[in-house]
């Protein structure tokens, strides 16, 4: 079992031109996903979300255009400056930007998901586990 520990507390976030702003009242767990539709999305070989369940987690300022990008996902962005903010799906957890957080040093990953779909020339130089795909387990369950 790994000694990841979600960061205490809410944070806040929002866009570079600050548009669109909002809260995460709590964190569940923490992903890098190397999946082609998140780095598509994203422009970058590998994406940072934080899960935020549902509940704890509002708009303060602003709406995000959206783009389904699934037949359950949607890709929320800012229409004014194109930050990547976050997504849902029909699972319970809102998946936030890290980087559109406030402050997000002690917002650490925990694994890496969708590896199976890493680029080649992009090497994960850290000891985290990884997963080929996104069947990963709970925060607490790893073996
Ligand atoms: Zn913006
Ligand atoms: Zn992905």
């Amino acid at each position: 079992m790994s000694g990841w520990r979600p960061p205490k507390g809410g944070k806040n976030g929002g866009c570079l031109c600050g548009a669109v702003r909002f809260e995460c009242r709590s964190i569940y767990d923490v992903i890098y996903c190397h999946c082609s539709k998140c780095c598509h999305w994203s422009g970058a070989p590998a994406v940072l979300s934080a899960n935020v369940p549902g509940g704890d987690f509002s708009l303060i300022k602003g709406t995000p255009e959206a783009y389904r990008s699934s037949e359950q996902g949607l890709r929320h962005f800012c229409s004014a400056c194109g930050t990547h903010l976050y997504f849902i799906n029909d699972g319970p957890f809102v998946s936030i930007n890290v980087l559109a957080l406030n402050d997000s040093e002690d917002v650490r990953p925990r694994l890496h998901q969708c590896v199976a779909s890493k680029l080649e020339w992009f090497t994960i130089t850290d000891d985290l586990p990884q997963y080929p795909d996104s069947r990963i387990p709970a925060p607490g369950r790893e073996p």
